[in-house]
């Protein structure tokens, strides 16, 4: 097998290529149904087509959009290369390939690993449309520790996976070959530990006790922000690992352009490997994910209350576990089964949100789209017209300024957009703002009929 694997860009670029609608349901019918990723070298995607004829549309169509967006997903100069398919070798092919893993027999005798929840595994992990790439990308490299996407940075919110999924690799990898050496920290221990080897004058063990390993993973390293010394010793752990081809895998609560008061130098090492992004679930996946969590509890609860919950409750994971649970409590208390009337009540501490009551995202949405004359429907929707997205980024940046909502909650309510078109957009007005003197008494005017109302 190559040394390379990037099989998961081609996926993922393809994947967002059709969302965006880049390439229709039609086009892709069309051209993309008998195309398959075979393998990748250095800085070649090698795909197999099922005629010449669809070779030179692709080539002249799409190659370039595709080779685009590689850049965009992996920062690499990737391009395609093509191979017409036989389709007879082939299916021999698929046939002879079998799996290879560490027998279950085998597994069973193996120790769990001291730092990880045995419950965070790939298994347990619902992958959705929210998560396949970063899951994707985990689970490449938990077969290939080292060697492909080193080091890998998973951003994204609060309760969106990230430490699952970095527990799930390490614990393949621990099961698949428990002479590795995996260590699992929270930045926050690394943190404390590093001080205290200051204190005790132990630096050397704290050094040997991080730098020999074979997995490194730290979790939430924006802790590390204002953390000068624990970066510099990160720094440096960082180099011995990375030339010695050892992998490492980060989580972080926002991109890393975003971290601050974080050295340069080490921000940049993070970036140099490849960066993943875990967004909130959409509604199917949510529900998937309240089965999943339900199938190991000893209750039962009925499909109408799961939809109930994962229609209310859009921020994150964590938040509907925490639902999920206090329905099942409830339910194991009183023995009985649970009406979705009764559901309602248990959870409306879940459903109602903290934000000041009286102005909701939504209300501002119509004043502004008033204000404006553009419809509701389009300040939500997909349109980006001129007349259209300033309205809208006007919009999200007052959301942002007078509530508490959060750029992936204010993204839902705008069609479902990401928490970093959110960003962007309210950067914008910020930008426009110090060169045009027209929109800040604008804003301010919104502001007010918003409070008043
Ligand atoms: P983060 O580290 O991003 O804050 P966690 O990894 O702690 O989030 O996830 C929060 C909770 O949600 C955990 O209990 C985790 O098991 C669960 N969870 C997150 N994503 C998934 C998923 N795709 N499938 C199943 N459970 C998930
Ligand atoms: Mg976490």
């Amino acid at each position: 097998m190559s040394k390379y694997d990037y099989s998961i860009f081609w996926e993922e670029s393809i994947k967002q290529l059709r969302e965006e609608n880049e390439i229709s349901d039609q086009e892709f019918n069309m051209y993309f149904q008998n195309i398959h990723y075979v393998e990748s070298s250095k800085d070649t995607i090698v795909i197999s087509l099922p005629s010449r004829f669809i070779q030179s549309q692709i080539k002249q169509r799409y190659s370039n959009l595709i080779e685009n967006r590689f850049m965009e997903l992996s920062g690499l100069n990737l391009l395609l290369d093509y191979i017409i398919e036989n389709s007879k070798l082939k299916e021999t092919e698929n046939v002879s390939k079998q799996e290879e893993s560490t027998p279950l027999a085998v597994k069973e005798l193996i120790k769990p690993h001291s730092q990880l929840r045995s419950d965070y595994s790939f298994e347990t992990f619902v992958v959705g449309n929210n998560n396949s790439f970063a899951a994707n990308a985990s689970k490449a490299i938990a077969e290939n520790p080292g060697s492909k996407y080193n080091p890998c940075l998973i951003y994204g919110g609060v309760g969106l996976g990230k430490t699952h999924l970095m527990q799930s690799i390490g614990n393949y990898i621990h099961y698949n070959d428990p002479k590795m050496k995996v260590v699992y920290i929270p930045a926050e221990t690394f943190i404390n530990d590093f001080i205290e080897s200051i204190n005790t004058k132990k630096q050397t063990s704290f050094k040997n006790k991080y730098r020999n390993v074979d997995v490194l993973l730290i979790d939430d390293i924006h802790d590390l922000q204002d953390k000068k010394g624990t970066q510099e010793e990160l720094f440096h752990t960082f180099n011995a690992l990375y030339d010695a081809n050892k992998q490492m895998v980060f989580t972080c609560d926002r991109p890393p352009s975003e971290l601050k008061n974080f050295a340069d130098r080490l921000k940049n090492r993070f970036v140099r490997g490849l960066n993943v992004d875990l967004h909130p679930p959409n509604y199917e996946t949510r529900y998937a994910i309240l089965r999943k969590k339900l199938e190991d509890k000893n209750v039962i609860i009925s499909n109408d209350i799961l939809e109930l919950i994962a229609q209310n409750i859009k921020t994150n994971i964590r938040d509907l576990e925490a639902a999920l649970t206090s329905i099942v409590a409830y339910a194991e208390l009183v023995q009985k089964e649970i009406t979705p009337e009764i559901a309602k009540q248990q959870l409306k501490q879940f459903f109602s949100s903290p934000i000041q009551a009286n102005i909701t995202i939504d209300k501002i949405q119509k004043l502004v789209s008033e204000y404006f004359n553009v419809t509701l429907t389009d300040m939500k929707g997909k349109k980006r017209t001129k007349q259209i997205t300033f309205p809208r980024q006007i919009a999200m940046f007052i959301i942002r300024e007078i509530t508490d909502y959060s750029t992936t909650e204010i993204g839902l309510e705008f069609g479902g957009r990401d928490h970093t078109t959110v960003m962007h957009s309210c950067q914008r007005i910020e930008d426009r703002m110090k060169t045009d003197s027209t929109i800040e008494p604008t804003v301010q005017e919104l502001i007010r009929s918003v409070k008043e109302t």
